[in-house]
């Protein structure tokens, strides 16, 4: 089945082809149609299979095609997400999808001046995008109300829950009608997720795309086992060997990624990070450079980069394992999106073997491990600028006796 054959509005149909959409993923054929008919939906889907248009598509639809109400600030889409980013990620989404619709999106979100944001409300929107913190600022001081909310949903659901917004969830509840079309979807499902969807749902269309394998069928994704101070060599190498591809590094840290951006710089490698530690502007304009390719390597700590969508990741590396399991799913997901191939690769140190095995188990099957002999180990290590250019750590080596690092034998 191809978009065109939908019974959606021709302009949604140009502006996706536009996109370079051309079938719908396993996830958007499954949930589009029950949407477009006006039934709740419960979808669980691994991330980057494309849920922002599997909701956006059908929405947009309907509200195009109901009558406006009569009140100019009646929000008719309310959709609750747990970070800045990636609500603006989707009205952006939604805005591209619903180009000449006449169906107005808006995100509302903290971190950056509330005026604008009430200067949009004020002129009239259907859809809201909105992280909690601002939504409740918003409507506590009179400049949004949710009475006429037709359709309520939750992205990334299981993300809201991590971050403990449950409370905000359930009060933004109890200030939207009743009678409503709610959409719920998350990348994972456990216990707390179903009772709360099952909270908020009424007999709701359940789909869930392969549930088993967490991590999406496009992505080739290995391991290779680097000792940790050895770890910034293979990073120089394998960016330099792919000069022209757009790499995603994950570290567990702010300082470890601020360190990693650092040594990269000592060997002529240009790096951004994103993590917590940044303000929201630094953040947007991080993204933005990365996003237009004017910098190749992003690296960015778990929380700064979850749900994020950069178009054209080709690789991630897991430059340390990381502690929470689920990380790695969300991690490798940011290549391979949509209909695209992805790759992805974990430096593994000794002491992060233990974590490797708790993702194995977690996902259900064993990583592959790109095996590295020991002459390719220190070719790797020499291939480096870092130490020819290094002039004082060389007299430091030649002025010990001990045997030089590079030299070291692996147990
Ligand atoms: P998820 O929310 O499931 O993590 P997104 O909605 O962010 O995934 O989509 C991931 C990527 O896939 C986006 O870059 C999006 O543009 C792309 N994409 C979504 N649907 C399609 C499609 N039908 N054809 C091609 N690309 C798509
Ligand atoms: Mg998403």
């Amino acid at each position: 089945m191809k978009f065109s054959d939908y019974r959606i509005s021709p302009d949604i149909k140009q502006n996706l082809e536009k996109l370079g959409f051309k079938k719908p993923t396993d996830i958007q054929y499954k949930s589009i149609p029950p949407i477009l008919n006006g039934e709740d939906v419960l979808a669980i889907a691994q991330t980057g299979t494309g849920k922002t248009a599997s909701f956006a598509i059908p929405v947009i639809h309907l509200l195009q095609g109901r009558k406006r109400n009569d009140r100019p600030s009646g929000v008719r889409c309310l959709i609750m997400v747990p970070t800045r980013e990636l609500a603006m990620q989707i009205n952006e989404a939604i805005r591209t999808i619903g180009k000449g619709t006449n169906v107005k999106t808006c995100a509302i979100v903290g971190g950056v001046a509330q005026d604008p944001q009430i200067a949009q409300l004020e002129k009239g929107t259907d859809i809201v995008v909105a992280t909690p913190g601002r939504l409740f600022d918003l409507i506590s001081q009179g400049y949004l109300n949710l009475d006429r909310v037709e359709v309520l949903i939750l992205d990334e659901a299981d993300h809201m829950l991590d971050l403990g917004f449950i409370n905000d969830i359930k009060g933004v509840i109890t200030k939207i009608p009743k009678q409503r079309q709610t959409l719920f979807f998350s990348a994972t499902i456990d216990e707390r997720i179903k009772k709360l969807a099952y909270s908020i749902v009424r007999k709701a269309i359940r789909i869930q795309i392969s549930p088993k394998n967490p991590v999406a069928k496009n992505i080739t994704h290995s391991v290779a086992f680097i000792e940790m101070d050895d770890k910034r060599f293979f990073l120089e190498r394998l960016i330099k060997e792919n000069e022209d591809q757009k790499i995603l590094v994950f570290v567990r840290t702010q300082v470890r990624a601020e360190r990693v951006a650092k040594a990269m710089e000592r060997v002529q490698i240009k790096a951004v990070t994103i993590h917590g530690g940044k303000d929201q502007k630094d953040r947007l304009k991080v993204m933005e450079s990365f996003k237009n390719n004017h910098v190749k390597v992003l690296i960015a700590t778990d929380v700064s980069a979850r749900g994020i969508d950069v178009p054209g990741v080709n690789q991630v590396v897991n430059y340390d394992i990381p502690e929470q399991t689920e990380n790695y799913v969300h991690r490798v997901g940011r290549t391979g999106r949509g209909t695209q191939k992805g790759l992805a690769i974990a430096f593994c140190s000794e002491e992060e073997k233990p974590l490797l095995t708790d993702i194995e188990d977690y996902i259900g099957q064993k990583i592959t491990v790109q095996k590295i002999n020991q002459e390719d180990y220190n070719h790797t290590l020499d291939y480096s600028e870092e130490h020819p250019h290094d002039w004082k750590s060389l007299l430091k080596e030649a002025e010990t006796p001990k045997p030089k690092k590079k030299h070291k034998k692996r147990k």
